[in-house]
């Protein structure tokens, strides 16, 4: 058997394209905005995570242009070895006293923060509770760690408790690992709950706020601070590809637990550490939060406005808390009918199916920034009232 024999009979993509109903991998013509240029044409952009619409704030890209100028493209390095900054040392100081905790440490991606954490402080003997929802980097390191793996229906902290009881004589650590937003239903973890049970039971907690930071809590801290709860969560873990406009990302915690996962992470030590220009741009973002809390009221005065009106128009939410507003469809083709019909109308939406999401909930992801004009808006909602109502998903 011919080791790639699955490649030349994969044809879903091609078959997908055919039919016009190929919806990924879109090449963008233009910077990330509130809108956007595809193929020649303009859309309005309900599809990004650019929730703060930083990514093209002249003094971020300022910020980046310095750091370029004095430090140059890249470290060629992991953080490790030749790869560490004092640009990433003073950006890790000021993560860790935005998110209340002793210390942070950056990794390349959010993806690579999640896998690298969990895989290094899950040892072989060790229990991880994992909400079936979380993020694929947090199944990808619950993999890769030696340890046991406990799913539990999404933030269904009965049935978390359940599954903690059953586990409670084994000797091992135990980790609840949860996203605080989670991102194509955007609601919140059951934070309170799960921290009790936490105590109740004697395991350590990792919240997942990579949409949650610059979007929960009164200054935009995430998930704990949105509860209240900030210093009853050991591992709070960030990435800087959505508020904070770059890539990377961070965990922050105790500095002893931080000091072991930078000497025992695989994918900070053997993978090379964000560039400069990405550092900058992080450290200015977090500035401009702290600076412009109008942009926070702005973002959820947004997501409100169009949450209220899609439940009045009859579409289904799910359940979001967030400017993540899912508009819950069941069936894939009919999604994708409906992505189709409104990406011809001028709307960039992403069609999520299973295994994204639970069979039988696709969805259209819709996701909103402080950016977006009222004008923009309006446009959405007309678009979708109307093309909603001709494939009848409302009245
Ligand atoms: N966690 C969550 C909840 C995410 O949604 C994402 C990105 N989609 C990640 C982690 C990975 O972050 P990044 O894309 O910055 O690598």
């Amino acid at each position: 058997m011919d080791l790639f024999e699955k490649c030349y009979k994969y044809t879903r993509a091609e078959e997908a394209m055919a039919q016009g109903y190929y919806p990924y991998f879109k090449a963008i013509q233009s910077g990330a905005g509130s809108t956007v240029i595809i193929d020649g044409k303009k859309f309005i952009m309900i599809g990004s995570n650019n929730y703060l619409g930083l990514t093209q704030d002249p003094r971020i890209k300022q910020a980046a242009i310095e750091a370029l100028e004095r430090f140059g493209s890249s470290c060629t390095g992991s953080r490790f070895l030749n790869g560490t900054l004092s640009l990433h040392e003073e950006l890790e100081e000021k993560l860790a006293n935005f998110v209340h905790k002793e210390a942070a440490l950056v990794f390349s991606t959010g993806f690579q923060t999640n896998q690298g954490t969990i895989s290094t402080i899950v040892g072989k003997d060790d229990l991880i509770f994992s909400d079936r929802a979380n993020h694929a980097s947090i199944i990808e390191g619950c993999r890769l760690s030696f340890g046991k793996i406990v799913k539990y229906k999404h933030n269904d902290m009965d049935e978390l408790e359940k599954q903690l009881k059953n586990r409670n004589n084994d000797s091992g650590g135990k980790l609840i690992v949860s996203d605080g937003v989670f991102s194509m239903e955007g609601d919140i973890v059951n934070l309170p709950r799960l921290l009790e049970l936490a105590k109740k039971y004697d395991a350590r907690v990792m919240i997942d706020d990579a949409h949650s930071c610059g979007v929960l809590g009164k200054n935009g801290r995430g998930t704990g601070e949105h509860f209240d709860l900030e210093n009853d969560i050991d591992l709070i873990m960030g990435t800087f590809s959505k508020s904070f406009a770059s890539l990377g990302g961070f965990i922050a915690g105790e500095k002893k637990v931080i000091n072991y996962i930078k000497h025992n992470a695989r994918a900070l030590i053997f993978s090379a550490s964000m560039p400069p220009s990405a550092v900058a741009t992080v450290s200015k973002a977090l500035d401009i939060l702290k600076s412009e809390p109008e942009r926070l009221r702005q973002l959820w005065k947004n997501a409100h406005k169009m949450k209220k009106a899609f439940d009045e128009m009859g579409f289904d939410t799910g359940n979001s808390q967030t400017p993540i507003i899912p508009i819950i469809i069941g069936d894939d083709m009919k999604t994708f009918a409906f992505w189709k019909l409104l990406y011809e109308y001028g709307i960039f939406t992403n069609p999520v199916i299973s295994p994204a999401v639970e069979p039988g909930r696709s969805m259209l992801r819709t996701s909103y920034m402080a950016t977006h004009t009222d004008e923009e808006l309006d446009h959405v909602l007309e678009t979708f009232h109307k093309l909603g109502k001709q494939l009848g998903f409302i009245q």
